[in-house]
């Protein structure tokens, strides 16, 4: 059951794997090379216990031999028993050393040698006898001796040294080999962690990147967007489970969408009679009305505007994202459209000291419904002018761009409002969202969401630019007409 739970876990099973894997190449690969360092220590360790002892002890028992002879030869020429007493002293040592010696050499041509220079270094000495005598007579008689003593030595002195010379080079190779194999290991571990940091870097920041995407345009409202990662792993069921909740998310939202246009559509009768019973009375159908009777009818038919143009927008916007608001595309000269949207604007422009510039674009036609593209204009007019500050100023500005079958117009409504803090200029283009403006301001946070859908069911974007304090520029980008008409 803990096997089938940590399997199913792949994300954690590879990154344990990797993991495990690289450890073990970096154990194997110290221990191979420990395993060197212990051959090195063996060897350096052999020539200053072993060779370099013996060595320097053969070096000593040299000394000693030349020593011995020259006192021994000064005792013959002088007859001095003092001499004779040193000579005897130091012969005895050398002796003592040349035992040792020839203990500690290894079996073999060694150790015969150092017996053979002991044996020769014992017959020149009679120690029997009281006092002890040297058994040669002349100098000459003891130079030969303590020739073959001194050859024997530095025969042995020499093979050692070349034991040593021997040792050296080996350790010598010994670190090179370990240097080698360290240096390879090195580069093989490097490579390995940099493919497998390579690797899991990739496999999950990629997916990571693609969640990142997805929870950003479903911050933007796109709920049917589904994240593309198809794993079997951690990351995988991540996926999964976020791409689940924006499928709820956007059932959510279509069931709301569903109530709010069923409750719109229910309130849209009544508030037309309403309305016309409201008009009826005003016009004095029901008998005449006092002044407070007028001023408080002409408060509730402000009201029932306001509400019926929510509803009717409320509509709108469930129309156009069931894809059912039917337009009729055919081709809209820009100074009409224009101008035709300016003319519920003017009269609040005029209240407010707003100078709106009238648009001068003969020639220039775009493919569109013009209804729909006049719900946008004024949309984006009557935004110009109520975020506008008195002695404030509306203008248009346009051009035509190639590109497409007939090249695209781009239309701006520019302004020198309140203007819109960056952070905030995507997010007034989301259903019932408001910038920071005066509460008071009427408004519903749903025109620019509405104008957006439409242009981009003509093919073309809705986009702002706009600087705090200094005003906002909206620039619908759409179709040219096939054929340009000349401004009427
Ligand atoms: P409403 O105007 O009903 O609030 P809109 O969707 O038309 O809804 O606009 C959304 C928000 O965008 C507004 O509340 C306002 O903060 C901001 N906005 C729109 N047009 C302008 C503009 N010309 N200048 C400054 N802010 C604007």
């Amino acid at each position: 059951m803990v096997l089938f739970a940590l399997l199913s876990r792949r994300l954690y099973l590879n990154f344990l794997v990797g993991y495990l894997l690289l450890g073990l190449v970096v154990a194997a690969l110290g221990v191979y090379v420990l395993g060197y360092l212990a051959t090195l220590g063996r060897e350096v360790d052999q020539l200053l216990h072993e060779d370099m002892p013996l060595y320097l002890e053969t070096g000593r028992c040299l000394q000693l031999a030349r020593a011995e002879e020259s006192l021994a030869k000064k005792s013959l020429v002088t007859r001095d028993p003092a001499f004779f007493g040193r000579a005897d002293q130091v012969g005895q040592n050398l002796e003592s050393a040349l035992t040792t010696l020839a203990s500690q050499l290894p079996d073999g041509e060694w150790r015969a040698a150092m017996s053979a220079a002991q044996e020769d270094h014992r017959a020149l000495w009679e120690r029997a006898a009281a006092p002890p005598r040297l058994t040669a007579s002349s100098g000459e008689a003891l130079t030969t001796t303590f020739t073959g003593v001194a050859d024997r030595l530095n025969a042995v002195r020499d093979g050692l040294q070349e034991r040593m010379e021997a040792r050296l080079q080996e350790s010598d190779r010994t670190v090179r080999r370990a240097f080698h194999i360290g240096l390879c290991g090195w580069v093989m571990v490097m490579g390995m962690g940099g493919v497998f940091a390579y690797w899991t870097a990739r496999r999950v920041t990629g997916p990571l990147h693609e969640l990142h995407t997805a929870t950003r345009r479903w911050a933007q409202g796109e709920l049917n967007y589904q994240v593309g990662v198809e794993r079997d792993d951690e990351i995988g069921a991540l996926a999964r489970s976020a791409n689940q909740m924006a499928r709820q998310l956007a059932e959510l939202d279509a069931l709301k969408e569903e109530f709010l246009a069923n409750c719109s559509h229910e309130l849209k009768t009544p508030l037309t009679s309403l309305r016309e019973a409201n008009a009826l009375m005003l016009e004095g159908a029901a008998g005449p009305t006092s002044e407070g009777q007028r001023k408080l009818l002409e408060l509730s038919r402000h009201e029932l505007d306001r509400m019926q143009r929510r509803t009717a927008q409320i509509l709108d916007l469930s129309r156009i994202r069931a894809g059912q608001m039917g337009y009729h595309f055919q081709t809209v000269s820009v100074d009409d459209l224009l101008h035709r949207s300016l003319q519920g604007t003017h009269l609040l422009a005029t209240r407010q000291g707003i100078a709106i510039d009238p648009p001068r674009f003969p020639g220039i036609a775009v493919r569109g419904d013009e209804e729909r593209l006049l719900q946008v204009f004024t949309n984006l007019i009557s935004n110009a002018v109520k975020y506008n500050r008195p002695g404030g100023r509306v203008w248009f500005e346009g051009e035509r761009f190639a590109g497409g079958a007939n090249g695209w117009v781009e239309i701006s409504v520019c302004d020198t409002g309140i203007g819109i803090p960056e952070g905030e200029q995507e997010r007034i283009f989301r259903r019932f969202e408001r910038g920071t403006v005066d509460a008071s301001l009427p408004g519903t946070g749903l025109g620019l969401a509405i104008a957006r859908l439409i242009v981009e069911d003509h093919g073309g974007t809705l986009q702002v630019r706009a600087t705090p304090s200094q005003g906002s520029r909206f620039v619908v980008r759409i179709p040219a007409a096939t054929a340009e008409v000349a401004h009427a």
